[in-house]
């Protein structure tokens, strides 16, 4: 699903490398953790497979995805396999429940009828059947959270990507948000998770990849948080 070849990425001819010489695939269907300190390079890895930026050198693919060879009118098909979950949710404010998870369906044009029935069924899906007409200010950070997922998910992208998702929420709503992105996962959507909750990564025991100053430093199948 990912692959990564030789990949470097210097925002700066003066600074050092943000990731240098990256090598490493995640299959399809795998959940993985992205672990590493503030500065490690994960964000700038979420970012080039998103077509953001551009590496240095290297090549990247994603799926059917040549990323580097990408022309600028595919590029919007590519964001469109990937759903991206953040840490600050990034809801519309002024947008129901339902209107978010719709919004993501109408900017892509799928007909109302699509989005008529994916969007119940996503918020059930994502256990938030019951408040579809609220507005965000009327959520916890967990249903807030389960929001974003939603919006990520409706249109079914390959990858999932999700950038510290519980980092403003306690252990146990984070717990809640971690068997949402599971579901996702084990009904076939490839998960990468940013994160620095080593007590969810030792729960889960999934394949850990270990950032350290833009290089890979670990890459486990099973793995745990470490001793770091
Ligand atoms: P992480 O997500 O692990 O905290 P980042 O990918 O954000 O790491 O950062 C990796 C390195 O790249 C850091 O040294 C950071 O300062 C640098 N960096 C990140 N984004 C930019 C940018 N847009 N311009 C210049 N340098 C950047
Ligand atoms: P199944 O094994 O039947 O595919 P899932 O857990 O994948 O079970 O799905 C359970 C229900 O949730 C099904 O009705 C399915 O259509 C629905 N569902 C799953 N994923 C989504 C999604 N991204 N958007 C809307 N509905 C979904």
């Amino acid at each position: 699903m990912i692959k990564l070849s030789n990949v470097t990425m210097q925002y700066a001819k003066s600074s050092r490398p943000a990731l240098s010489d990256l090598s490493f695939e995640i299959d399809k269907g795998e959940f993985a953790f992205l672990i590493g300190p503030s500065g490690s390079g994960k964000s700038t890895f979420f970012r080039l497979l998103l077509k953001e930026d551009k590496p240095t050198s290297g090549e990247i693919e994603v799926g059917d995805f040549h990323v580097n060879t990408l022309r600028n009118r595919d590029v919007p098909k590519l964001r469109q396999s990937i759903g991206c979950v953040f840490q600050d949710f990034r809801l519309l404010q002024q947008k129901t429940v339902a209107d978010n998870v719709a919004f993501a369906l109408e900017v892509i044009g799928k007909p109302s009828s699509t989005i008529r029935d994916a969007v119940p069924e996503t918020l059930e899906y994502v256990g938030l059947s019951g408040k579809a007409d609220r507005m965000p200010f009327e959520l916890s950070g967990g249903e807030m959270q389960r929001v974003a997922i939603a919006r990520a998910i409706v249109n079914r992208p390959q990858l999932l990507l999700a950038d510290e998702p519980t980092g403003n929420l306690d252990p146990e709503t984070s717990e809640g948000i971690v068997e949402v992105l599971d579901r996702v996962n084990r009904r076939g959507t490839t998960v990468v998770m940013a994160t620095h909750d080593r007590h969810i990564v030792d729960a889960m025991r999934r394949r850990v990849l270990e950032f350290d100053n833009g290089k890979l430093v670990r890459n486990d199948q099973y793995g745990v948080y470490g001793i770091g």
